[in-house]
C-alpha cells in the first residue's frame, strides 16, 4: 500500500501548489487530486513450462475533463497503483500544457518482461486488454507504449480490442501502433526528439549552442536513444551511458568514453548483445561516478526517482532534461537548484510522445497520414511555441519550469472543470 507513495504525493502536492499560485477554486484540486478511475486486476496466464502464474495490474484514468484519458502502459516489475496514479496526474498535465483535446491516463503490468518468452509477453498484452475492454476507446482512454512496451505490444493490443468489439476497428483507441496498424510516423522518435528539442532550447535561450557540450544519458531504451541521437545530430557530445543490466559485473553499470561515443554503435551493441554495456571501448564506471561525472548535461531517461538527495550533491551537470516521469526526487531538486542546476521537468521535456501520439490519433480519425517531416515539423514547432510559454511564465512569476507548467496546465484544467459545470 505505501509503496511510491512519495511521488504520488510530491505530484499532488504540484498540483495543489499551482491551485494556490493561481488562486483557484479549491474545488480544483479536490476533483483533481485523485484518479476518476482506478482499476486493479489479477491476470493469469498459462506459461511455456505448463504452470499458471498471476500477474497484477492497473489501470488509472485520471481525467478525462478535456479529453480521453491518455497514457501508456508499462511492463515493470516494481508496478504499484500509486505508481500508476502519480503517472497518470502528470499525464493530465502533459496533455493540458500542450493543450490537447485529451485527459491523463497511465497503465501498468507488474512482470519483468525478460523473465518472459515472446508468447507469454502476448498471452499477457492480450489478457490486459481483455481486462481493461469495457473502459478502452477512442474517446474514452487510450494507451500507449511506456517503459519495456513498443508497437508489437500495441499491435497485439489492436487485435484483441477488434476481437472482443465485434471486429470494429477503432484505431484511435491506441497510439505508437506499428505503421502498418495506423501508426504515426515519427512517433517513435518523438519523446526523444522533443527531449533533446528542449535541451537545445534551453542553450539557445541563454545565447549558448549545444556545440561541443557533453552530455550522459541514464537508460538506453526508446527514449535514451532517439535523445542521444538527435542531440548528437545538433552537436552535443554523448560522453557516458548508463543503464540497468542485471548481468553487469558489479561496479559497472555505466560506460565512459571521453573522446565521445558514436550512437549507432552503441544501439547496434545493444541490438546485438542485449546492452550498450557490452561496448567494449569505453571505460566502465559505478553507478555513483556516473552521476558525478564533469558533464554540461544529464538526461535521466529511465524510471521515477532515480536523482535522491544522496546521488544529488555529486551532480556536476549545469542542465538536467527528465527524460523519464518522475526520474528527480523533490529533495534532490531542492539541491539541484540550489547548486543552479537548471531542471527541465519531465512533463515538458518528454511529452514529445504525447504530443505525437496525439497527431496519431487525428491521423486515425481523418484517415489523412502525415509524412515523417511533416510530423517532425508539427512537433517542433508546437514544443517551441509552449517552451517559450513555460519560459516567459517562469520568468515572469520567478518560479521554476515545473512550476510554471503546471501554473498553465492547470489553468486550462480549472477553465475546463468550470466550463462543464463542476464547481
Ligand atoms: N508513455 C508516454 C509518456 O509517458 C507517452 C504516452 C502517450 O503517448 O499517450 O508520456
Amino acid at each position: 500500500m505505501g509503496e511510491n507513495l512519495e511521488i504520488l504525493q510530491s505530484v499532488q502536492s504540484q498540483y495543489k501548489k499551482a491551485v494556490e499560485d493561481l488562486s483557484l477554486d479549491q474545488a480544483v484540486y479536490e476533483i483533481l487530486k485523485d484518479p476518476e478511475r482506478l482499476i486493479e486486476v489479477s491476470l493469469p496466464i498459462k506459461m511455456d513450462d505448463g504452470s499458471t502464474k498471476v500477474f497484477k495490474a492497473f489501470r488509472s484514468a485520471h481525467s478525462s475533463i478535456l479529453g480521453p484519458s491518455k497514457g501508456g502502459v508499462r511492463f515493470n516489475e516494481n508496478v504499484n497503483a500509486n505508481e500508476v496514479k502519480a503517472l497518470s496526474m502528470m499525464m493530465t498535465i502533459k496533455s493540458a500544457l500542450l493543450s490537447l483535446p485529451l485527459g491523463g491516463g497511465k497503465g501498468g503490468l507488474r512482470v519483468d518482461p525478460k523473465s518472459l518468452s515472446e508468447r507469454e509477453v502476448e498471452s499477457l498484452a492480450r489478457s490486459y486488454v481483455r481486462a481493461m475492454n469495457n473502459y478502452l476507446g477512442s474517446d474514452i482512454d487510450v494507451p500507449a507504449p511506456d517503459v519495456n512496451t513498443n508497437p508489437k505490444i500495441m499491435g497485439y493490443f489492436v487485435d484483441e480490442y477488434i476481437a472482443l468489439n465485434r471486429g470494429r476497428l477503432d484505431l484511435g483507441t491506441f497510439t505508437g501502433k506499428p505503421i502498418c496498424l495506423g501508426g504515426s510516423l515519427a512517433r517513435t522518435e518523438a519523446t526523444g526528439y522533443g527531449l533533446a528539442l528542449s535541451v537545445k532550447y534551453a542553450y539557445e535561450k541563454r545565447g549558448e549552442s549545444l556545440e561541443l557540450k557533453t552530455f550522459a544519458i541514464q537508460g538506453f531504451g526508446n527514449v535514451g536513444y532517439f535523445a542521444a541521437k538527435y542531440l548528437s545530430e545538433f552537436g552535443a557530445k554523448l560522453v557516458a551511458v548508463n543503464t540497468s543490466d542485471k548481468t553487469a559485473e558489479s561496479g559497472s553499470s555505466a560506460i565512459y568514453k571521453a573522446s565521445g561515443f558514436d550512437v549507432e554503435d552503441l544501439q547496434a551493441i545493444r541490438e546485438k548483445e542485449g546492452s550498450v554495456l557490452k561496448y567494449d571501448e569505453a571505460e566502465k564506471i559505478t553507478n555513483e561516478e556516473f552521476f558525478a561525472l564533469d558533464v554540461d548535461i544529464l538526461l535521466p531517461c529511465a524510471l521515477e526517482n532515480s536523482i535522491d538527495e544522496k546521488i544529488a550533491p555529486s551532480i556536476k551537470a549545469r542542465l538536467i532534461g527528465e527524460g523519464a516521469n518522475g526520474p528527480t526526487t523533490d529533495k534532490a531538486v531542492e539541491i539541484l537548484e540550489d547548486k543552479g542546476v537548471l531542471i527541465i521537468p519531465d512533463i515538458l521535456a518528454n511529452s514529445g510522445g504525447v504530443l505525437v501520439s496525439y497527431y496519431e490519433w487525428v491521423q486515425n480519425r481523418t484517415g489523412e497520414y502525415l509524412t515523417f517531416e511533416e510530423v517532425q515539423d508539427k512537433q517542433r514547432e508546437k514544443m517551441t511555441r509552449v517552451l517559450d510559454e513555460v519560459f516567459a511564465i517562469a520568468n515572469d512569476k520567478k518560479v521554476n519550469l515545473r512550476r510554471a507548467s503546471f501554473m498553465k496546465a492547470l489553468q486550462r484544467l480549472s477553465d475546463g472543470l468550470k466550463f462543464r459545470g463542476r464547481f
